[in-house]
């Protein structure tokens, strides 16, 4: 009798299939459905969503590959770059636990109050320069008060002189009726307010204001004449339930853009020993978001360079925007990387890239990362 354990060709193909890594044949169908629900702008189902978020991560690249159709569909190769100024930073009352300008933060950040006119200005400038097409102004704080509100438009004013086609994104906090409004007058076109996580795990983050406190505001701005962006944070501690709770409250917002932001550990925050990401889950992550919002913009935001790393370029495929420059309080990879990134990756820039590259005597001149450095 042989001592030999008995292998039937299913287990030879199985063993093969664990060697190589490749998906079985079920899990390339569930994935193939996936994607043909999203060209079709269909909600994909949650199991199926649960299910990709636990994949192997050798089957990544399969992932990203089958998903990236979606991107191509709706985005063909263009990447929109989008440039931030912190426009009032730091001394905020909430206690945002990730965040750097919250109250109890010891991160050693600039603080200072809303930044000039000419402030404004200036990041307009060099967000064009940069080739970015949105400039996004983002200001600590629970929310605007009636002063604030009247600087920012004073400000969006100023740069709308400057150059009318730049797209303008506040992100103020929460909102009081009419405030929406006013900036929309002023000339900003969208408004942020990102979910960040799911309404379960929201009381772990933040004790000072509520998911429905977010989710009211994103909802304000939408009625008052905004165009309404929202995204999440993801490695706080989260389950994959409360990713999955996440985009689905999301997709009830029918945002236009999802910013997805990777926690950026910061120093001096209760969250800055947890380091919980991997790229692969950062690009399931992506995926996730591209089946949801097969035709919405999809952007990476912080902590790209911290939890991509190498893997940045594959979330190209599967998002169509990212963040050039510095975050808020935070230095991101440099201007120049990222251009070649894109251009390496085989992407290119909405609107045409960077308006400066070159000195008038054909020298190229640095790109500057932050108009407050
Ligand atoms: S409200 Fe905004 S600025 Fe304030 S702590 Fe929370 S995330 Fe930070």
């Amino acid at each position: 009798m042989s001592i030999l354990p008995a292998f039937t060709p299913m287990d030879v193909y199985e063993k093969k299939r664990e060697y190589y890594n490749c998906m079985n044949a079920a899990s390339k169908k569930r994935l193939a459905e996936l994607v043909k629900q999203a060209m079709e702008v269909r909600e994909p189902n949650r199991n199926d969503l649960a299910w990709l978020l636990t994949t192997p991560d050798l089957d990544t690249l399969e992932i990203v590959s089958a998903v990236g159709q979606v991107r191509k569909k709706f985005f063909g190769t263009r990447v929109k770059m989008n440039f931030l100024l912190n426009i009032q930073s730091g001394l905020c009352p909430e206690d945002c636990n990730y965040c750097s300008q919250a109250r109890g933060s010891e991160a050693p950040i600039p603080k200072y109050s809303m930044v000039e006119k000419s402030t404004f200005c200036d990041a307009a400038t060099m967000a064009r320069d940069v080739g970015a097409t949105r400039l996004c102004l983002v200001a600590s704080g629970r929310g605007p008060n009636d002063r604030e509100i009247r600087k920012v438009a004073e400000g969006v004013e100023a740069v709308k002189k400057i150059d009318p086609s730049l797209e303008i994104c506040a992100c103020l906090g929460l909102l009081g009726e009419g405030q929406a409004e006013q900036l929309q007058e002023a000339g900003v076109f969208a408004y942020n307010h990102n979910l960040n996580t799911s309404e379960n795990f929201y009381g772990d983050i933040c004790s000072t204001h509520t998911f429905s406190d977010r989710k009211k505001t994103v909802e304000l701005a939408k009625e008052e004449g905004l165009s309404p962006c929202s995204g999440a944070l993801f490695g706080m501690g989260e389950t994959n339930e409360d990713i999955l709770d996440t985009c689905y409250a999301l997709k009830g917002l029918n945002p236009d853009s999802v910013p997805i932001n990777f926690l950026i550990p910061i120093t001096g925050t209760p969250l800055s020993s947890l380091n919980e990401l991997t790229p692969q889950k950062c690009l399931r992550i992506l995926s996730v978001f591209r089946l949801m919002f097969p035709d919405r913009e999809v952007r990476i935001a912080g902590g790209r360079e911290v939890h991509l790393r190498a893997m940045q370029p594959l979330g190209l495929h599967l998002a169509n925007s990212i963040f050039i420059g510095d975050y808020l309080t935070t230095k991101g990879q440099s201007i120049e990387t990222d251009l070649e990134m894109i251009k390496d990756a085989g992407f290119e820039i909405e609107g045409g890239g960077p308006k400066k590259q070159q000195s008038p005597n054909g020298l190229e001149i640095r790109l500057k990362q932050s108009v407050l450095d």
